[in-house]
């Protein structure tokens, strides 16, 4: 493909596709940029809080064959919706032909990926006639190694079978191994749509979701946070990973190694331009463009007089919580102690096996725990350039709210500052910095 042909991918969410009216929309979005000729849909979502996931009815119809009971009345939900939506787009009698399919898969055992994938399936094909583009099953183009890595070979049959000039629809959420077919993680149609994007070459990657881009702060918490109009792979890295679920940066690596720019835009307010990420940004008015954090924290605090001059201390204490399953977020040291934190829930049940290593393999003088506190994460590629008055703003505007800082980090090289506070000052610090730094 020259150029000029660079097709834009869009992958189209849940409620992007929760029934005919949305697929109606969606039609819309994808006729208004001859552009984007690559679609990539998952399977409907949510209509309201109340409703079910079509994955999640068909995961519940495998649980019930496998434990051989009747699974009809979730099949039944399955194919109302479905029949639903191809009579909204007058596509009823093949919808039914397709489900027939589905059905038969289910009776004959086909197991939970097969059937966890026929949400992504019927709804491509459901696509494919009501936009008039042609439908490649996933199966044909996602190869996967035994361990769940993508086989490069995927990136050659995408380029072999996407190359004329039409509209195609791939269903998210699935490829196959050397045993059939094989669903990705929940919420796997971003990693369907990063590896077609990724095999086109595509200019960019758009996912349509159900809000206008990424929060410069999580919603649940400050009152009408701005939407970030541009930040780069590494500053969605460090937002998403500290809190903001508006993407998995992991789930999108293929679009990221390719440095394709990911749209996020609101399949309810196309107009909106969405949050644009990048691999580099130009732009670099404002020091920070995004807070934002997470509860529940707790720290091991292992004091042993001299430890800096152990060799091997701090290997063998980060070994103990290895070998208790446990990932740690940070580890900051001093002169005679170590702290490594991590996330509440990964030590339930686990505390007493973990201090009983640590006193047999260190013997220290002291282990003791902080727990409930959280973790703020300030963000923006320019913070290095200004690190000391963005600490000077963070830390006077912490002082003026009484809240007390337990710990900080910051690298020279990075593009963020990582605070812990107690969890009760938690939204209080939130929404105090966000005023400090974005509202400003
Ligand atoms: N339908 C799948 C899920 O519910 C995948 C996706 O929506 O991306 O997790």
């Amino acid at each position: 493909m020259t150029n000029v042909e660079r097709p834009i991918v869009a992958k189209f969410g849940g409620t992007s596709v929760a029934d005919a009216e949305h697929v109606k929309r969606v039609g819309e979005i994808v006729a208004s940029n001859p552009d984007r000729r690559v679609i990539v849909p998952s399977a409907p979502g949510k209509r309201n809080k109340e409703d079910q996931k079509i994955t999640d009815l068909l995961l519940e119809c495998n649980l019930l064959t496998e434990k051989e009971l009747l699974y009809e009345q979730a099949f039944e939900a399955v194919s109302s919706r479905f029949e639903g939506m191809g009579r909204g787009l007058s596509c009823h009698s093949p919808v039914v032909g397709w489900l027939d399919e589905v059905h038969k898969g289910i009776d004959a055992k086909k197991g939970k990926d097969w059937i966890a994938s026929r949400g992504e399936w019927v709804t491509g094909q459901i696509l494919a006639r009501f936009l008039g583009g042609a439908f490649i099953d996933a199966d044909k183009l996602i190869i996967l190694k035994e361990d769940g890595q993508i086989d490069p070979l995927t990136y050659q049959l995408i380029k072999n079978q996407i190359s004329r000039d039409c509209l195609y629809v791939i269903p998210g959420f699935y490829g196959k191994d050397t045993r059939g077919i094989k669903i990705f993680a929940r919420g796997g149609s971003d990693i369907t749509g990063a590896i077609v994007a990724k095999g086109v070459d595509a200019k960019v990657y758009e996912n349509w979701t159900d809000t206008n881009g990424v929060m410069a702060a999580d919603p649940r918490l400050v009152a009408n946070p701005k939407t970030i109009n541009e930040l780069t792979y590494r500053e969605m890295r460090e937002l998403g990973y500290r809190g903001a679920d508006v993407l998995q940066m992991d789930a999108v690596l293929p679009v990221i190694e390719a440095g394709i720019p990911i749209n996020i835009r609101n399949t309810f307010n196309p107009q909106h331009p969405g949050t644009m990420i990048i691999d580099r940004r130009d732009s670099d008015t404002k020091d920070v463009i995004g807070i934002a954090g997470r509860k529940d924290f707790v720290a091991f605090k292992i004091e042993k007089t001299g430890m800096n001059r152990t060799k091997g201390a701090a290997r063998q204490i980060l070994q103990i919580f290895e070998e208790s399953d446990i990932s740690f977020e940070h580890a900051p040291t001093s002169l005679d102690a170590m702290s490594v934190i991590f996330q509440r829930e990964q030590i339930n049940g686990k505390e007493a096996g973990i201090r009983s290593a640590l006193d047999k393999q260190l013997n220290p003088d002291k282990v003791s725990t902080v727990d409930d506190f959280s973790l703020i994460c300030v963000v923006g590629q320019g913070i290095p350039a200004k690190a000391s008055d963005v600490h000077a703003t963070l830390f006077s505007t912490l002082k003026k709210a009484g809240i007390n800082v337990l710990s900080e980090s910051y690298s020279v090289n990075g593009n963020s500052i990582v605070i812990a506070v107690a969890n009760e000052v938690f939204s209080l610090a939130v929404n105090d910095l966000y005023d400090a730094f974005i509202r400003k």
